[in-house]
This record gives structure tokens, sequence and C-alpha cells, in this order.
């Protein structure tokens, strides 16, 4: 069981505030995961291709068994059935789902990197982290530095 998972969800297409109530309740309704904390919504500059509209995100920490592999599969599923059009990379996207840290994993294949890299490069991902656990950033490096990691 890994407690510390954050993922992050973004929508910006279509009615935002209802994207998002939608991909919470499909992610709240998997199996083997449980939702224990959400940040605040925020709305936020698109990165990347700049003529679109904001995004709406939100990080949200779960508690599961499954496997990082395997959440990223679902969660993937759920983008699909939501109706995600995978056209241009940084493109708009009704709904976007990553997996930005399991934990003190790290993975680095082509499929699944971690911590999401974008994680450092947005400010308001970790400020979304440190609003539901506001020492979990500082674990994380410490056992970085330390060497103590999976
Ligand atoms: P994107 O369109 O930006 O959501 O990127 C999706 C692609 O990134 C998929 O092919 C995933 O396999 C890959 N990927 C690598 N690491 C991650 C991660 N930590 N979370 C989500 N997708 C990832």
């Amino acid at each position: 069981m890994e407690r510390n998972v954050y993922i992050s969800l973004g929508t910006n297409l279509g009615k935002l505030e209802e994207n998002l109530q939608r991909v919470s309740a499909a992610v709240a309704a998997l199996d083997a995961v449980r939702v224990t904390g959400c940040s605040e919504p925020v709305l936020t500059r698109p990165v990347g291709l700049k003529e679109q509209p904001d995004f709406l995100n939100q990080v949200q920490r779960l508690e599961t068994s499954l496997s990082p592999e395997k959440l990223l599969v679902r969660l993937q599923r759920i983008e699909d059935e939501m109706g995600r059009v995978r056209e241009r990379r940084w493109g708009p996207r009704i709904i976007d789902l990553d997996l930005l840290f399991y934990g003190n994993k790290v993975r680095n294949t082509k499929r699944l990197v971690l911590p999401h890299p974008q994680v450092w490069k947005r400010r308001f991902f970790l400020e979304m982290v440190e609003q539901i656990d506001s020492t979990f950033l500082q674990q994380w490096a410490r056992q970085y530095a330390s060497r103590s990691i999976d």
C-alpha cells in the first residue's frame, strides 16, 4: 500500500468545473484507490503552446495498492473515456491526468517518468502538493539526497 501518491487533474476545454468534478468522481470510483486529500482548484496559464485557454488544475493525494504502472493505465483509461483527443503535445485537452509522485519511487522509462518531470518546472504543482501535506516535498528531497530511494 502506498499512501503518498500525488496526481494532477487539468482541463482547459468546455465547462472546466464540471470536467473537474467528473474526473474526480471517476478517480474516486477506481478500485484499490482512495482519495485522501485535494488541493484547491487553481486557474493556470498554459505552458508550451501559449495560444490556448487557461487550465483549471487540481492536485489530489491517493492511497493505493496498485503499482505506479497499473495506476497510470487506469488514469489513461479515464482520460480516454472522457473523450480526450490526443492531438498536439501541450495542446488543449478536456482532461489531463498525470502521476506526479508515487511515494519515493523513481522511474525513467518511456511510459513512465517519476517524479513527473513537469513537477519541478511548474511552481503551482509544488504549491498544491504542499497545500495537502506541507512535509512531503522535504521528506522526498531528504530521502533522495540519502538515496534511500526505490
Ligand atoms: P501527456 O500528453 O502530457 O499527458 O503525456 C502522456 C504521455 O506521457 C503518456 O505516453 C505517458 O506514458 C507518458 N508519461 C510519462 N511519465 C508520466 C507520468 N508521470 N504521468 C503521466 N504520463 C506520463
